[in-house]
């Protein structure tokens, strides 16, 4: 095999800091003295020994880092198809956007006078917000996909509580994502299982046999984890609404639909976006993210403070809402990442916003139609902004999911996302996202083909990829039970 991006690179060793020091080394040299020297009373109980830190020089910190940064993989690395993840190219115009001193060094205690420009943006962005997802009012607050669903179920035991209703349960479909159950539980209401159908969506019928007056509603995902539009949509939210209760929508998977769908005319009565999937933050190492929460007016009183607001040509943080869930945490959320899907969606455009999704789409599907051949399509229909395959034809040969998600890096890819989610046995999730080109794709899909040829004629190979990075595989049961924290 020759294509590919990865073939076998310099990889350097490099030890740890404190193996690395040697007593004495400097990064920088003091000029001699030249005052008296002063001697000042520590207490040595506050200090205890003193941090432990290394003495290395500046050439010793910037390889140690540099090399260090080899290898990790990110976007500008290679392609990074996680499925449900949405790891696309973030463009640096907007981390530089970000970075503008004026926004980067304003102060969140400055008075709202001294912040019209910070919290102009933070409200236009909230336009933004609303109109791209047909919603009426949104607050920028949460700090990530699952503090938005908290703040949602939060609203929703709110909102209930409110009414006089004493409500207990949430139907969440089996493909739904783990934080939802998780959130939920987190505000008292217990996840009660709905089964998706044979085609991978949801059933009204389910959802009316199991919608009653001791459930709050439902948390959906539309398009679905398994990169399926919710068909049904319309009709499932009538029957919770008819019933007394409230849709939360999972919207992780807006890079399908941006612009495309009206989830007020769904039904959707609160729903999260995820800026740092769909908005141009690299979120590969965990970093900052914000999952902002889209609202119907209806709900727009429990939303979390503060709100901005504005009033004439005068932007203002609003503190005095008696319904409010509350602060959700210090300050305004991160704002960089804010910053940047402002600057990101100002860069696009409306229209080309769609035109991303719509390519996110097409490449998906192109995906799915150039492996359908070699892996099983778990769902034999057009998909949306990724598609779900399993490992059942590579079964004969011995092969898993695993060994070809591990065989992948070897050519210089990050692995897409398996055995999630947990409908379909040994999925593969393909997400390729609308910023890799046909070329890109086209390499992508010629090594996954080998791969396939490789599992039907040197599956021992297969089974013990990666074969070409620092580290061979791991034992995850191990590494799971007694992790070795310390490097
Ligand atoms: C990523 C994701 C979440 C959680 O979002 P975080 O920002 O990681 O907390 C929730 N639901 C779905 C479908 C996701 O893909």
């Amino acid at each position: 095999m020759t294509h590919g991006p990865g073939i076998s690179g310099l990889i350097m060793e490099e030890p740890l800091l404190w193996e690395k020091g040697k007593q004495g080394r400097t990064a920088f040299s003091m000029p001699d003295q030249d005052v008296p020297e002063a001697t000042v009373e520590i207490d040595k109980n506050l200090l205890g020994d003193g941090p432990d830190f290394p003495d290395l020089s500046e050439v010793d910190v910037v390889r140690h880092y540099t090399r260090l940064s080899g290898w990790n993989f990110g976007i500008d690395t290679g392609m990074y198809p996680l499925g449900s993840c949405t790891m696309k190219y973030n463009p640096k115009i907007n981390e530089k956007m970000a970075a503008t001193p004026g926004i980067a060094t304003s102060h969140p205690l400055l008075a709202d006078e001294l912040s019209q420009g910070t919290l102009q943006i933070m409200f236009e962005l909230q336009t933004f917000l609303a109109s791209l997802t047909g919603m009426d009012a949104v607050s920028l607050q949460p700090a990530a996909g699952a503090q938005g669903e908290m703040a949602g179920m939060l609203m929703f035991a709110a909102w209930f509580r409110k009414k006089g209703e004493k409500r207990t349960k949430i139907l969440i479909p089996d493909t739904a994502h783990g934080t939802n159950p998780a959130s939920a539980a987190l505000c008292g209401f217990k996840p009660v299982l709905l089964q998706s159908g044979s085609d991978g969506t949801l059933d009204a019928k389910s959802v009316a046999e199991l919608m009653d007056e001791e459930t709050v509603g439902i948390m959906l995902t539309n398009p679905n984890t398994l990169g399926l539009f919710e068909q049904s949509i319309r009709e499932i939210t009538a029957i919770v609404h008819e019933r007394g209760g409230l849709v939360y929508g999972d919207g992780a998977n807006m890079n399908a639909v941006m612009g495309i769908v009206d989830f007020k005319r769904c039904g959707i009565d609160i729903m999260h976006l995820n800026l740092h999937k769909t908005f141009s933050t690299p979120h590969g190492g965990g970093g900052p993210g914000a999952g902002p929460i889209c609202v119907v007016d209806e709900l727009a009183d429990f939303l979390p403070i503060p709100r901005v607001i504005k009033s004439g040509d005068k932007y203002h943080l609003q503190y005095d809402c008696p319904d409010s869930i509350g602060r959700l945490h210090a300050f305004f959320g991160n704002y960089g990442v804010l910053v940047k899907a402002y600057s990101y969606i100002l860069s696009m455009g409306a229209e080309n916003l769609q035109k991303a999704s719509q390519l996110a789409v097409l490449n998906a599907n192109y995906i799915r139609e150039s492996l359908r051949d070699v892996l099983h399509l778990a769902y034999d229909k057009p998909c949306m902004h990724e598609c779900v395959f399993s490992d059942k034809k590579q079964q004969e040969y011995k092969i898993t999911t695993l060994d070809m998600a591990k065989r992948l890096i070897d050519h210089g890819y990050h692995p897409p996302t398996i055995y999630f989610p947990l409908v379909v046995p040994g999925a593969i999730m393909i997400e390729p996202t609308e910023t890799e080109n046909k070329d890109d794709l086209d390499q992508f899909i010629d090594v996954f083909k080998d791969i396939i040829q490789e599992a039907r004629e040197n599956g021992e190979l297969l089974r013990q990829a990666p074969t070409r990075t620092k580290l061979r595989r791991l034992d995850e049961t191990q590494a799971a039970r007694k992790p070795c924290l310390t490097g």
